[in-house]
């Protein structure tokens, strides 16, 4: 994973991923040329070119590259890796790195590559117009693309509706044994504790988690798709996932659909602050070379086309008013979300960590 490959013309290049998030990668293209890293890429015309370092792992941003690239001649090259990788090859690069743009899954994640200096603050008015102001950072280090809910999927043979409202409902003694929950490392968990932590703070937050602790079903372990599947399993009867893994199992193979059917989904909070929300977000990089072309990436994808073809196949949901609800979502509307702000998710993420850690949620 130590190649930009570069996407060119109408022949998609090859996007390697690590294939934590998605799909696997699709076969090489021999005609790809691919630029190393810390090198300058070659400029193609006069329009230049974007060099994309992503985190998202989907054979559809692909057709979203090549999108851009016929609209507005501007060459795409991308590299994909998990965040931490990507964050490390930044480290690596110093300031010569060649990237200009920096997506991930988690505005906890984006957070860490501001942290680290790898971002810039960014004027656009039409990314400001476009983009709920809890959605991105307030000095512009980043921008929440597509939102996605941090929500309990239940056994209703188990437990009924009234018994899963709330994520305080997850510690509670009556659920002993049933929940099942992925590591803590995991950004999205650190994410969610980081608004916990904002909402009712630090020493409530580790009561919950201590509770949570208590009632699980299994030691941490697997990622969200594998939380539903223990739940269709009977292995525990609740469990914490991001929305758009049950949908894509539910708009899957009949294997699949069958894991949902058995399972439904609690929106937490309702009657509280709202859902948790996180968003997949990007920035434009530090020392980017190219830095109009990524302020132009980042305001395409920000309209509803750049919206659609973020969200139609990962089932994410669109944060620019008037783009159309990818096909599968009807189960994932009409209900009460948190307006916290996500700049502050980040604020929280090391001590959500140290609470975690003390709380035994390994
Ligand atoms: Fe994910």
């Amino acid at each position: 994973m130590k190649r930009i490959l570069a996407i060119a013309g109408p022949v998609l290049g090859l996007v390697l991923g690590l294939a934590a998030c998605g799909n696997p990668a699709t076969p090489a293209s021999p005609e790809a040329p691919a630029v190393q890293a810390g090198e300058a890429p070659a400029e193609t015309g006069a329009a230049g070119s974007v060099n994309i370092y992503s985190a998202r792992h989907y054979d559809s941003d692909k057709a979203m590259y090549a999108t851009f690239e016929a609209e507005t001649g501007i060459r795409v090259n991308v590299r994909e890796s998990g965040a931490p990788e990507l964050l490390e090859t930044m480290r690596a690069e110093g300031s010569r790195s060649p990237a200009d743009i920096i997506i991930a899954s988690d505005a906890g994640a984006l957070y860490r590559f501001q942290e680290a200096g790898f971002t810039q603050a960014i004027t656009s008015e039409k990314l400001t117009a476009a983009i709920p102001a809890q959605l991105r950072e307030k000095d512009g280090h980043w921008f929440g693309l597509t939102k996605r809910y941090r929500i309990i999927v239940y056994d209703p043979q188990v437990v009924s509706a009234n018994e899963v409202t709330t994520y305080a409902d997850l510690a509670d003694p009556r659920l002993k044994g049933e929940v099942c929950v992925r590591s803590s490392t995991n950004i999205y968990n650190l994410s969610l504790m980081g608004e916990i932590i904002g909402h009712v703070g630090a020493e409530a937050a580790e009561e919950w988690a201590r509770g949570v602790v208590a009632n699980l079903a299994r030691k941490p372990q697997g990622g969200d798709t594998a939380q539903i599947e223990a739940v269709a399993a009977g292995e525990c009867a609740v469990a914490l996932v991001n929305h758009y893994y049950w949908v894509r199992l539910a708009n899957g193979s009949p294997e699949e659909r069958l894991k949902t059917t058995k399972t439904l989904l609690s929106f937490p909070d309702q009657n509280g602050n709202g859902t948790h929300v996180n968003v997949v977000a990007a920035g434009v990089a530090a020392n980017s070379p190219s830095r109009e072309n990524a302020i132009r990436f980042l305001e395409f994808l920000a309209t509803p086309q750049g919206q659609e073809l973020l969200t139609a196949e990962t089932k994410d949901i669109p944060v620019v008013a008037g783009s159309a609800l990818p096909a599968g979502l009807e189960q994932v509307t009409g209900f009460k979300e948190s307006d916290f702000p996500l700049s502050e998710l980040g604020v929280h993420q090391a001590e959500a960590q140290a609470i975690f850690d003390r709380a035994g949620w390994n």
